[in-house]
């Protein structure tokens, strides 16, 4: 279980971690899909777009579901069905966490 819940810190601030790999997934709707897919990215605005200070620290959004839960390979874990099942069920469906709350 503490793998699970130390894997779950690469689902945030990860832009740099995901851009870099070739594969990567969503621990919420256990999605796999190339990094390419990604087309949004939370924590940036307008205004700090091209800073690259604030790039890095951009959180995927899942290209399926819109949910800031993407994993990508560079965080250690190989990217699966198996680990993204085990990461949906420990973070999406058990509550031993609570849920970051969604962005506006
Ligand atoms: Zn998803």
């Amino acid at each position: 279980m503490a793998d699970l819940l130390a894997a779950h810190r690469h689902t945030t601030n990860n832009r740099a971690e995901v851009e870099a790999r070739k594969v990567c997934g969503c621990i919420y709707c256990t999605a796999s899909f190339s990094p390419m897919e990604i087309v949004a990215w939370s924590g940036l605005d307008v205004s700090s777009f091209d800073d690259p200070d604030s790039a890095n620290a951009g959180t995927a959004l899942c290209p399926r579901c819109g949910s800031e839960a993407v994993i990508g390979d560079k965080s250690g874990y190989t990217i699966n069905q198996g680990f993204l099942n085990r990461m949906n069920e420990a973070w999406c469906e058990r509550t031993i966490v609570r849920r970051p709350s969604p962005k506006k």
